[in-house]
């Protein structure tokens, strides 16, 4: 038996998970959050479900998506885990911010666990597998636990649609080709949470995502 809860934070709308089963072990993936509001909603949902945050995993590393890992840490003390070529290739958070003309001070915090692609990332009973779908950023990472049947799909894959090419690093072709490869393998019934918007399956996108 898995939970999973989504939370939608930030100017972006991002997806934030926390996911647990019945030992209460948990993993949070690409906290968002960014003022006490919505920080609150983090610890509210962990302390009411009685919770233990094992890792905190970030699908990639754009602002959006990496906005309350300072508050994680902090909270927590748990780092950040990334795949290591968005480690290197991207601006860091502040930098990003400022790109994007938005005024934001950020704290950095230091990717201690960085990931290859491949890797159990284990807590409680469960397992999610690290898989690499590059092209949104050169080291995007979709989670996948094969037992219960579900991905987080960070923004590769999106309910009708993929991620944007255009940032740091990012490629259409590599991403269609990992897309293809990595995800639409995974059985049909897989169902896929994404980086923003609503839920979907392998299935309904291999059927009708118009961009693959
Ligand atoms: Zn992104
Ligand atoms: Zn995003």
């Amino acid at each position: 038996m898995i939970t999973v809860q989504s939370f939608a934070f930030n100017y972006f709308s991002v997806n934030t998970y926390i996911v647990h089963d019945s030992t209460n072990e948990a993993v949070i993936i690409d906290c968002g959050c960014i003022n006490p509001q919505e920080e609150n909603a983090v610890s509210r949902y962990i302390e009411e479900n009685k919770l233990v945050l094992k890792h905190n995993l970030c699908t990639h590393l754009h602002l959006d998506h990496i906005l309350g890992n300072a508050f994680i840490y902090q909270t927590y003390g748990l780092s950040p885990e990334a795949h290591k070529a968005d480690v290197t290739a991207l601006p860091t958070a502040d930098e990003q911010a400022q790109r994007l003309g938005l005024p934001l001070k950020i704290k950095a915090i230091p990717i201690v666990k960085q990931l290859v692609g491949g890797e159990s990332i284990s807590f409680g009973h469960s397992e999610l597998t690290a898989l690499l779908v590059p092209g949104h950023s050169p080291g995007s990472l979709a989670f996948y636990n094969k037992k219960n049947g579900y991905l987080f799909s960070g923004d590769a894959l999106f309910a009708g649609s993929i991620g944007r090419t255009d940032l740091w690093g990012g490629n259409m072709d590599v991403l269609i080709a990992a897309i293809k490869d990595k995800l639409l393998t995974l059985p049909d019934e897989t169902i896929v949470y994404p980086g923003h918007g609503s839920e979907t399956t392998i299935f309904a996108e291999k059927r009708s995502n118009p961009f693959l």
